[in-house]
């Protein structure tokens, strides 16, 4: 089956130096450096493999590596880390050409000092603590943003930070150069869903290309018998379905429409490129039915999706589809749909028309075909399941006219309080952080879109990291927002972004 393509996979792992401590010193520092990207790497913690880099001394070797950096599609960031003192002047010319990201690890080769035999060559030797504070005041004076990681290499929880980077690093390179098509427009007034492409493509490296439904339903009409039978085959194999959706089945026709619509997406993805789509029930020219089970199997391949246009949402989903890649837990398209507004627990109930991805299902799903109440298209085939309880997020990027901002809610999903054997639609049943009114208010206040990217992979830290790459704006509400100090933080975010984004750049 048809997968959107991988971003590369490398990080590199850069140590800067300087030749003022001697061969032997360097040829230490050099040991070490490799010691630790093979301990790193070992570690069965990290995404990607860090690949050790020559140790950084000059200048131009500086500028050299990042211009190579910027040019080898195979590296999507650097980890930068000083383990001696490397004069920072020597990284301007290489920084101010750097287009990767990077992160900066604040480490030392040992955890502890040899209390009973240090001496200076030691002390020269291991010198991060001020070394890398010459780094960071550079980094600080370019004014790039950046995420930084303190404390021992061979710390879990130090690994695990530099984990989440690498994950939004590689979710960032997926939006590099990716291509998302548009099957018609954004449902018609609608504000949230639209905004300014080129904006987006600037910032994040993206494009966003419409085609005609019509091309699409040619791609489906050109799908053959034979593939749809085998496709159903898979269908029944993968879910639990009623003998009548089955081959042979009175209703089986409504499920071969949908294997059909599928086959056709990808063969246009594919054809075209597309690491995601946006389509929009308002506009199914040519189609017979919305796509449902065709989306949510999509989804489960790793395309990015928005419903109604909301091409936004379908960049970040697959950005954040390659951020938790491997990890436990799926990320899937979201909308708020429904409260439940019991004072002791209020609860909300995420849904939408059809397109839910599987990934996040806690059973097995269930195919099933009922009518649709919008469109005017015949009864579409969708997986309906109920997804797994546990911590999980909904993130939303809006475009705030001078900026994006992603606002970022941290949710507990829950069992349904009851059976829900009337609702014919894939749900999500979440309790938001820190309560249901501070999270409700907060995400209005913010300006929150009712289209999400709902994770329970993907971590608040990642996308952070992920909006420090992309230089946007970070809105999180977790277990410690406080109401008042969040609409304060928007007031004063207000005036930072203006000034440094003023100018739409
Ligand atoms: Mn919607």
């Amino acid at each position: 089956m048809s997968k959107p393509v991988l971003p590369p996979t490398e990080i590199w792992f850069v140590v800067g130096s300087q030749h003022l401590y001697g061969k032997e010193a360097l040829a230490q520092v050099a040991e070490n450096a490799r010691a630790m990207v093979a301990g790193l790497n070992a570690s069965g913690r990290l995404p990607a493999p860090l690949v050790a880099k020559p140790l950084m001394t000059t200048s131009d070797d500086i500028r050299a590596l990042c211009l190579q950096a910027n040019g080898d599609a195979r590296c999507a960031g650097l980890v930068l880390w000083m383990h001696t003192f490397s004069p920072a002047k020597m990284w301007i010319g290489g920084l101010s050409q750097l287009r990767k990201p990077f992160v900066h690890l604040h480490t030392q080769f040992n955890r502890d000092l040899p209390w009973g035999t240090i001496d200076m060559d030691f002390m020269n030797l291991n010198q991060a603590a001020h070394g890398d504070r010459e780094a960071g005041f550079m980094h600080t004076r370019m004014r790039i943003e950046r995420k930084v990681v303190v404390g021992h290499w061979q710390d879990p929880a130090v690994v695990d930070h530099l984990a989440a980077w690498m994950r939004a690093a590689r979710g960032w390179a997926a939006l590099q150069g990716a291509k998302f098509v548009r099957f018609a427009d954004n449902m018609r007034n609608v504000a949230v869903t639209d905004g300014d492409k080129v904006a987006a493509e600037m910032r994040f490296g993206y494009s966003v290309l419409a085609h005609g439904v019509g091309e699409l339903a040619a791609a489906v009409a050109a799908i053959g018998d034979a593939e749809v039978d085998r496709l159903c085959g898979a269908y029944e194999a993968d879910y639990s379905m009623s003998a009548d959706l089955r081959r042979g089945g009175a209703r089986h026709r409504f499920v071969r429409e949908q294997a059909r619509l599928e086959l056709g997406m990808r063969a246009f993805l594919t054809a075209g490129g597309f690491s995601g789509f946006t389509d929009n029930f308002e506009d199914l020219t040519g189609l017979a039915q919305l796509p449902g089970l065709a989306t949510q199997r999509l989804m489960a391949d790793g395309y990015g999706f928005g419903a109604e246009g909301d091409w936004k949402t379908c960049a970040l989903l697959r950005a954040m589809k390659v951020m938790g890649e491997g990890l436990p837990g799926g990320t899937s398209f979201m909308e708020d749909y429904t409260y439940h507004l019991d004072p002791v627990r209020p609860l909300v109930l995420g849904a939408h028309m059809l397109e839910v991805c599987p990934s996040i299902a806690a059973g097995r799903p269930s195919l099933e075909v009922h009518p649709l109440g919008i469109g005017g298209k015949d009864d579409p085939a969708r997986l309906v399941f109920t997804a797994a309880t546990g911590p999980a997020l909904n993130a939303s990027m809006m475009d705030m006219g001078n900026r994006f901002r992603l606002l970022v809610n941290e949710v507990d999903v829950v069992d349904p309080p009851a059976a829900l054997p009337q609702l014919p639609v894939a749900r999500a049943v979440w309790s938001p952080k820190p309560d249901f009114a501070t999270a409700c208010a907060g995400w209005i206040h913010a300006g929150g879109a009712h289209h999400t990217a709902f994770s329970q992979a993907v971590t608040t830290e990642q996308l952070r990291d992920f909006a420090t790459i992309a230089g946007i704006e970070l809105v999180t509400l977790d277990a410690g927002t406080r109401l008042e100090q969040l609409r304060q933080d928007l007031r004063m975010g207000e005036v930072y972004w203006a000034l440094s984004h003023g100018f739409g750049r």
